[in-house]
């Protein structure tokens, strides 16, 4: 196996939270990105993330805690609340008692500050890192270096990270494993300014309303002034044309009509906002991602369904541990097996775990009253890793 050119550059396929965050930790080792993202502009649509202790640790070793947490909320308190009484099924402490439990925050935050937080610190470690209209259309690998085929001309470096998403152009050009699949799940996904709503003293600020086969998520962002909200629902087939369009407020009045007199006000804010209606896409687990000179992270590697709050932080993990190891091993190929030695498991487990929680809070409740529910609670399995610290099986 050749080694490749030190000057040569890591290119990264997409300038998502995976992408942007391995060549933040690049940058940070002094190594050469270049991260090629389809999209002309860099825009978020309206919706936020949580960020476990696990995701905020990884992201405060890139160097971006303070910003992070100038930008995000800190919620105090999550409930699980019955979807027709809004009586709490059961509750946790997130705010200082996780903290103190895991050595770091809970926070929630809408993707596009996240998104601004990241490339903000990716152009000031390099201005000219991140390279906007330059779809990946495909890929040679000749050995010791590898050519990108992109709508911006090609370019050519030690390796290739695909970041590109569930709908991965790097994945296939590796793998040929075609499309993604629907998983039977339909999030409405949008942000409600808080001035619009009945209820103003929303208690805990981070909830999920469970119903038969149904779920809404709701959580502030921006300080108090706004309200992320996500309702799920199981459905057998997605008969859309696309994979997100704007919500149809009758649709949504049908599924998620007769909640809770909270949770109702919150449906209506949604739809007075605009929401967007997503059918949720999956993959069968890869055995492997790595080909030679070019793998795969985040939702291109291991796309998962958003029950634990884990997708993001996956791809934050990943993209922490890829730089690590491209920066901390000589050989590129090797490199690329060792990210995939300590990855592949943790990521594919949680994907795992994340299908498994979904079943249990949508699954089709037998009675509706608020006794009667299981109540699921999750152990925090994922919430003590640390990334950035591992050793790393050279
Ligand atoms: P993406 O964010 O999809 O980024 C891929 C990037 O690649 C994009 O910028 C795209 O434009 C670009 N791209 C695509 N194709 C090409 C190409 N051919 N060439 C160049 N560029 C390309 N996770 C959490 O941790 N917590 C949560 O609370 C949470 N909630 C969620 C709620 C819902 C409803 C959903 C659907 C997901 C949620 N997730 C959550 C999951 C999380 O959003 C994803 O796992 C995460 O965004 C994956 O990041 P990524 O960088 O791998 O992919």
């Amino acid at each position: 196996m050749s080694r490749a050119r030190q000057n040569d550059p890591v290119l990264i396929a997409g300038a998502g939270i995976a992408g942007l965050c391995t060549a933040i930790g690049l940058l940070r080792a002094g190594v050469p990105v270049r991260v090629m993202e389809q999209a002309g502009e860099l825009r978020e649509v309206g919706a936020a993330v949580s960020l476990a202790p696990n995701a905020t640790r990884a992201l405060d070793s890139l160097g971006v805690g303070a910003a992070l947490r100038a930008a995000a909320n800190h919620p105090l308190r999550a409930a699980m609340k019955h979807y027709r009484s809004g009586v709490e099924l059961s509750s946790y402490a997130m705010g200082p008692e996780m903290e103190q439990r895991w050595g770091k925050p809970y926070l929630q935050i809408l993707r596009a500050d996240l998104h601004t937080v990241l490339t903000q610190a990716l152009r000031e470690l390099d201005p000219e890192a991140l390279v906007l209209g330059a779809r990946v259309l495909g890929l040679e690998d000749e050995g010791g270096q590898v050519r990108l085929n992109t709508t911006a001309g090609i370019v050519s470096g030690r390796c290739v990270v695909g970041a590109d998403g569930v709908r991965s152009a790097v994945r296939e050009a590796l793998h040929g494993d075609g499309a993604p699949s629907f998983t039977g799940y339909v999030a409405w996904r949008g942000v409600v300014p808080m001035n619009t709503l009945r209820f103003q003293g929303l208690d805990p600020d981070s909830a999920v309303y469970l119903g038969p086969r149904k779920s809404m998520l709701r959580y502030r962002v921006r300080g108090r002034e706004a309200l992320n909200v996500v309702a799920f629902a199981r459905v057998e087939r997605w008969a859309d044309e696309g994979w997100s369009l704007p919500a149809d407020p009758a649709e949504m009045r049908a599924v998620f009509g007769g909640w809770h007199e909270e949770a109702d006000d919150v449906f209506e804010g949604l739809m007075r906002a605009g929401a967007f209606k997503w059918g949720l896409f999956g993959r069968q687990e890869l055995a492997c991602w790595q080909r030679g000179r070019v793998s795969l992270i985040g939702d291109a590697a291991h796309p998962m369904l958003p029950f634990l709050g884990q997708g993001a932080a996956m791809a934050i993990e990943d993209g922490v541990l890829m730089a690590r190891a491209l920066a901390e091993v000589d050989e590129v190929e090797q490199a690329l097996a060792c990210y995939e030695r300590v990855r592949h498991e943790r990521a594919c487990n949680t994907v795992r775990r994340s299908d498994a929680h979904g079943l249990r809070i949508l699954q089709e409740y037998a009675v509706d009253g608020p006794g009667n529910m299981p109540v699921p609670r999750d152990d925090f399995a994922e919430f003590d890793y640390d990334v950035a610290t591992l050793a790393l099986p050279l």
